[in-house]
This record gives structure tokens, sequence and C-alpha cells, in this order.
């Protein structure tokens, strides 16, 4: 397969415009599309742990993140059942990697940041309000059909890269399943000033109980923070909105302290991975290839290490110093890493923090005491979402890492990233 450097990445989000952004760095002519007339500014990702830092450093833009971001060092479980917490606190991974903190800012400020970035390359270029409607791709090329002022235009690409959310379009067109589930509930995120400093929050919190449960995190240093909790589907958006009153009632340390509310949205969470990350010249990446309920932060922690593979293996197609399988490693490893490790990590989070059974509640407890009473135990939680950055490639990964796969696990994962084989027993 030709390898061409003309590229399309479908979709404006900080997936798309990191990939787009590392790969015009690497020399590749890039355009971006997006439905939208700018960045996306609903509530949403604002954690940014030590894996996400090390690819933004890669491209260049950590030094303006930690400008604009919050250093966060302290993260602390609450457990209401008995009143206790506890926590880990980033500082004690100094020496062992230079990412030893998180940043915290919004991922609209992070989209513009790369956007920033992205609009000083000449070979690089944004187009707003274009939406992606479907493509036709041949051996050497592919043609993506757009609409844009109500009028249908064509671009021709060497390689089209979707990165346009989970309900993304570009999936679609692929003809590839989402495979997975949606949870029966929503999440409300909501954006507030209030001072949970003066009552001993941590940087980054999560708070465990069946009914109150809420994750709690800083967004910035100006007293902003995102406090996200669970609500019905059975209720409209406008009846969530107006619980809020009554949710903090309930959620806030002391309701009695004055706060202002500034933005709240909810979202239907889903555990869902498309069954391949690539067809042909088509690639996927981000949310466009999985989805995630957001505790523990991992949805976008993902799709930022998809976009660090991806940047690797595409550019080194450019360059041809890869085999056209890099791309087909991309696919399976950026899948094998959401399915085994993110997605599974994801709920099993979601389930202590809502767990309703007390014996379970004190067993989550007392492991997580167990964890917090041991230096390596603790090391290796802080640094956990490195194992996201999967392996690296290897030119017989067919044969030994998938050959692995299947002997440790029955083949999980077989079947995607061009790969099929047999599920093994
Ligand atoms: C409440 C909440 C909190 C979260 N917190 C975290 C967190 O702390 N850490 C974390 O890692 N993750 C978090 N996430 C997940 C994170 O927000 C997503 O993983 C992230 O937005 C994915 O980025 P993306 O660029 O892949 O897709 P998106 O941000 O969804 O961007 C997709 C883009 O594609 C465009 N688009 C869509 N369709 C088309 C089309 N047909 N044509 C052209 N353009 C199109 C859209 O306009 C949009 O700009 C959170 C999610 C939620 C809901």
């Amino acid at each position: 397969m030709a390898a061409g450097n003309k590229v399309v990445v479908v979709g404006a989000g900080p997936t798309g415009l990191l990939i787009a952004l590392g790969l015009a760095q690497a020399g590749a002519e890039v355009t971006v599309i997006d439905k939208g007339e700018g960045v996306l500014r609903s509530p949403r990702a604002m954690v940014y742990l030590p894996s996400t830092l090390k690819v933004l450093d890669d491209v260049g833009v950590l030094e303006d993140a930690k400008r604009i971001g919050a250093f966060g060092y302290r993260f602390t479980q609450h457990f209401l059942l008995s009143g206790q917490k506890g926590g880990l606190d980033f500082h004690d991974l100094e020496g062992i990697t230079p990412y030893s903190y998180i940043l915290h800012f919004g991922q609209d400020e992070l989209a513009d940041l790369l956007l920033e970035r992205l609009k000083a390359l000449p070979n690089a270029a944004i187009q707003w309000a274009t939406a992606f409607q479907g493509y036709t791709q041949s051996d050497d090329k592919v043609q993506l059909q757009l609409e844009r002022d109500g009028c249908e235009e064509f671009l021709d690409a060497d390689w089209l890269i979707g990165c346009d959310g989970a309900g993304s379009a570009v999936r679609k067109a692929m003809g590839v399943q989402f495979e997975g589930f949606t949870w029966d509930e929503v999440f409300m995120a909501t954006n507030l000033i209030y001072d949970f400093e003066k009552f001993d929050y941590a940087d980054n919190n999560m708070v465990a109980d069946p009914d109150d449960w809420r994750v709690v995190a800083k967004i910035n240093n100006d007293g902003l923070w995102r406090v996200a909790y669970g609500e019905s589907t059975e209720l409209t958006e406008e009846q969530r909105v107006a619980r809020i009153t009554e949710r903090f009632k309930r959620i806030l340390p002391d309701p009695s302290e004055p706060y202002e509310l500034v933005l709240a949205n909810s979202y239907r969470v889903h555990q869902r991975s498309a069954e391949t990350y690539r067809s042909g010249r088509v690639l996927l990446a981000g949310d466009a290839a999985h989805a995630t309920n957001p505790i523990g932060g991992l949805g976008l922690t993902s799709g930022v290490q998809d976009a660090s593979l991806l940047i690797k293996s595409l550019s080194a197609q450019f360059n041809n110093q890869a085999a056209d399988d890099a791309l087909d490693w991309y696919a399976y490893e950026r899948r094998r890493c959401f399915v085994e490790i993110a997605s599974p990590t994801a709920i099993e989070l979601k389930r202590r923090m809502q767990e309703r059974e007390p014996a379970k509640r004190q067993a989550d407890e007392a492991g997580f005491f167990a964890m917090l009473g041991n230096s390596e135990y603790k090391r290796k939680a802080m640094l956990s979402t490195f194992d996201l950055a999967g392996r690296p490639y290897r030119e017989d990964w067919r044969q030994s890492y998938v050959a692995e796969d299947l002997r440790n696990n029955g083949g999980i994962v077989s079947g995607h990233g061009g790969v099929t084989i047999e599920r093994a027993g």
C-alpha cells in the first residue's frame, strides 16, 4: 500500500488535534475537519495523569500545559461507610519519573492549546462547520464526502483518521460494530466554585457511597471544582438540572457554605470498543474507537495513548521506516489496551464507588488501606496508567505477542486489527 502523507483527521477534540499536531510536526500534510463552529466547551476531562503528561511532552506542549493548568499531587479516597479516608501523594514519584504530578484544566483548554500550535504550522489546516458524511477508498487513496453550508463536498487523502467521538460517523461508515454496553444511569458533571480545600479535600477525590457517590476534583487554582455524580435515566435533563441544589445538600461537605454553579451537563456512559480500529486507509482513535465511564479518568487518557502510537506508526510509514503492518499493530494493541486494561479498570472503580453491599464495601476499604501500607503497591498504582501505553512494536508481533495473548487470555482480542486467531479451548 503506497504510504502518502496527506491526512484528514475528522474531529477537532483533544485526540484529533493531538494526532494532527504530531503528524504535521512529522511532515504530513494535515487537514482537520469538525462539524462544530469551534472547540466544544462542555464540562468533560480535566485531569491529566502522568502517562498523558509524557505524551504532551513528546509533542512539545507540556510547558504550556503547565502554565495553564493547576498542579495536583494528592488523591484521596473517602469511605462513607466508616468515615475513613486515605490517599496517594504523587510527590512520592519524584526521582522515579519526571511526571510526578497531575495537571488539572478543562479539555477545551487543551484543545485550544493544540489548535494554536497546529495553526502555526504551514502544512496544517482546520475547517470548522464541515461534517463528515461518508467515504470510499481504493488501494491508493480515500475520498471523503463532506457537508458544508448545506453543500456536498469531496476531499481526497491518503489516510482518514476518525476522532469524531463516541457517536463516530467515521466508525459507522466503516460498518464496524461498537461492541459493549451502555450503563443504565447518567453521570452529571457540574463545575462549581466552592471551597473544598477548607474541608481538607485533596486535588482529586473519590467518595464511595451507593447513593451519593461522587468524584470531586480541582479544575484550576481559582476555586473552580468538578463534582460528578450519578442520576437516573428516567429524569429529563431539565429535571436533573433542577435537582442539583437538592443533590448538593447531600454531597457538599457543608451545604450552608456559599457555592456558585458555573456549568452542568449530563452524559450517558458506555463501555464499548469498536470491533476493529482499522479498515485499510481508515483508522479510529479516541472516543470514536472506545468509550468508558469516566471514573478513574481513563477515557481521554486512553485516547492520548492512541494518538501517541498512531503518530509514530503513521509517520514511520511516510518516512518509509515501517511496514504497513505497523498500522495493523496500532489497531491490535490499542484495542487490547482498552479492552483488557482501561475498560475493566473503569468498571471496577465504578463498582467500588457505588457498591451497596456492606461486606464488599468493608473489603474494598481494607484492600485500599493495605495498598497504602505498601510503598511498592502505592508506586505501582500511581504509575498504572503507563500500562495503557501498551507494548513496543516488534516485527514478529503476530507470532510473539498475539500468540502470548492467546495463551494468556484465550484470545479476547482475536479477530481485530487485521488479526484473525481462534479462541483457545
Ligand atoms: C463528565 C466527564 C468527565 C470526564 N473526565 C475525564 C478525565 O478526567 N480524564 C479522561 O481521560 N477522560 C475523561 N472523560 C472522557 C473524555 O472527555 C473523552 O474521552 C474525550 O472527550 C475524548 O476526546 P475525543 O477527541 O476522542 O472526542 P471528542 O472530545 O468527543 O471530540 C469529537 C469531535 O468530533 C466532532 N465531530 C463529531 N461528529 C462529527 C462529524 N460527523 N463530522 C465532523 N466532526 C464531527 C465533534 O464536534 C467534536 O469536536 C470524561 C468524560 C465525561 C463525560
